[in-house]
């Protein structure tokens, strides 16, 4: 059986000397494990077209053992934001995190939706400069792991200006919930981040600010992540 697909380069890796095995995220949200066979050749044309991000649309064909990439077209490499280093870390590390999360059996339509906004706004001359750390956000909202920014965790009141942040286990609690080694989480930050982690990129592209800010609301969200997403935050550590 033949079939077409749109999807997203997610991860790529060796089958054999000259056969790939190609992870792509499709628009339907469904995460394929395609072997291309000669794609790992030197010679073959295929591979410029399955750089890692690259969003391509894709003829497979299925058979009881594997699924096989017939063929495969470039559709946007994202070349802008692939002249950016930091960029790049930023995407591996949304790659790497949104490839773990998708089970092959339980698509995630929103994941890819999500993914490919990041790569297109990350692909602008200047981008947000929190559009990794807001779609984190959003990741981990989609997921369902990202801890109310508004309620206490434990007694579910009101959190007002008494949020109490603990890094190691993630959690956001009131003063009287609060555990050892937790840190105190301005309103203005709650607000930010309850605002981030449902705004689309035209609206909080306009929101501007200040430095101090900024590196706040970055390391709140990187420190959220480790604790998350240990192995795949690692890439940053050379960003
Ligand atoms: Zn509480």
């Amino acid at each position: 059986m033949i079939q077409n697909r749109t999807g997203l380069v997610l991860h790529k890796r060796d089958f054999t000397e000259n056969d790939l095995i190609v992870t792509i995220l499709t628009e339907e949200g469904e995460r394929l494990e395609l072997v291309a066979k000669g794609a790992g050749g030197p010679q073959s044309k295929r591979r410029a077209h399955l750089e890692l991000m690259n969003q391509v649309q894709v003829t497979l064909r299925h058979s009881p053992r594997h699924d096989y990439l017939q063929s495969v077209e470039c559709v946007n490499s994202f070349s802008s934001l692939k002249n950016k280093l930091e960029c790049i870390f930023h995407a591996q590390v949304l790659l790497e995190i949104v490839r773990k999360s998708v089970a092959e059996e339980n698509p995630e339509p929103e994941l890819y939706t999500l993914l490919h906004e990041t790569l297109l706004a990350l692909n602008e001359k200047t981008p947000h400069p929190l559009t990794m750390e807001i779609s984190l956000l959003k990741l981990a909202h989609t997921l369902g792991v990202l801890p109310s920014f508004k309620h206490c965790g434990k007694c579910l009141r009101d959190l007002g200006n008494n949020a109490i942040w603990n890094a190691e286990l993630g959690t956001v609690h009131c003063l009287d919930c609060q555990e050892t080694d937790a840190e105190k989480l301005e309103l203005k930050y709650l607000k930010a981040l309850e605002f981030f982690k449902q705004a689309h990129e035209a609206d909080y592209r306009r929101v501007h600010l200040a430095q101090g800010e900024e590196d706040t609301l970055r390391s709140f969200i990187r420190r959220y992540f480790q604790h998350q997403f240990q192995d795949s935050m690692k890439i940053l550590e050379w960003a």
